[in-house]
């Protein structure tokens, strides 16, 4: 159960039944059919020129943000990064400076979003797993949003991710095994009533994702002819839903295979 009463309905709808998020608890996928969630409508699109000129990085959107309007938004700053001109050959690259976020990683974004909406409920704890970024990432706004965060981790994990977590004040779970192992023991304690903050499948965090696309048409002053991204979940996708709000004609997704030999491709958003 939620511990407090939801201020506004939550636009999200599980993709495989189509049922509503509930209103009384906080599952990461559907009770009724374990289906993700997604937005039951589109991603709002905030036009640079209606935005408040006093505000910075993702306080900027705040009206095209699933937040409720009573609702804080839990920031340390995110947002806003540079977008850096690069001569390569005959042609200007541009690259979106992510790692100027908060905990270094474009996380921050989905994970401001996430922490804001679980706040506004009254969650206190919550667990989340993750080899590196995005437990970083949630150990951080956690601590801003005074919740008690459990972070499972891969034993295996670098030791500077390991730090990183802790630093911020979350309690590190280490997990002996591949990655999926983590992701079971975090679904476990999910199962015994913990919320589980997931970067991954929580809905929450996509509009904040999005605000990369809405930030690079507006430092371009116009949709790009293309966007490389490299991608490990679905997550880094996101950031191509914001496109097809900012400049909706100009999208077409490019699915480019980054390891042939293993048969698996990796989704790349291209702009035409
Ligand atoms: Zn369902």
């Amino acid at each position: 159960m939620i511990p407090g009463r939801r201020p506004e309905p939550w636009p999200y709808c599980c993709t495989g039944c189509g049922r509503p998020y509930p209103d009384d608890l906080l599952p990461y996928c559907c009770p009724a059919c374990g289906g993700v969630y997604d937005f039951s409508g589109p991603l709002v699109y905030q036009n640079p020129e209606s935005m408040l000129p006093d505000r910075r990085g993702l306080a900027r959107f705040r009206s095209a943000l699933p937040i409720a309007s009573a609702a804080p938004l839990i920031s340390l700053g995110e947002g806003g990064t540079p977008l850096l001109p690069v001569q390569v050959g005959s042609r200007v690259l541009h690259f979106k400076c992510e790692h100027l976020n908060p905990t270094g990683s474009y996380k921050d974004r989905g994970t401001a979003i996430l922490v804001s909406a679980l706040s506004s409920v009254g969650v206190t704890e919550a667990v989340e797993d993750s080899s590196g970024n995005a437990g970083a990432s949630f150990a951080a706004y956690a601590a801003r949003a005074r919740i008690r965060a459990r972070v499972f981790v891969p034993s295996s994990a670098s030791g500077a991710k390991r730090s990183q977590i802790e630093a911020y004040g979350a309690e590190l779970v280490l997990i002996d095994g591949p990655r999926s192992a983590a992701s079971n023991a975090v679904r476990l304690a999910a199962e015994g009533g913990a919320v589980y903050a997931s970067h991954a499948y929580m809905p929450q965090g996509m509009a904040g994702v999005a605000t990369i696309a809405y930030e690079i048409v507006e430092q371009l002053g116009g949709a790009p002819g293309a966007v490389i991204a490299p991608v490990g979940c679905r997550k880094a996708r996101r950031g191509q839903r914001g496109f097809e709000f900012a400049s909706p004609s100009a999208v077409t997704p490019c699915w480019t295979r980054s390891r042939p030999q293993a048969g698996r491709s990796s989704p790349s958003p291209k702009m035409n």
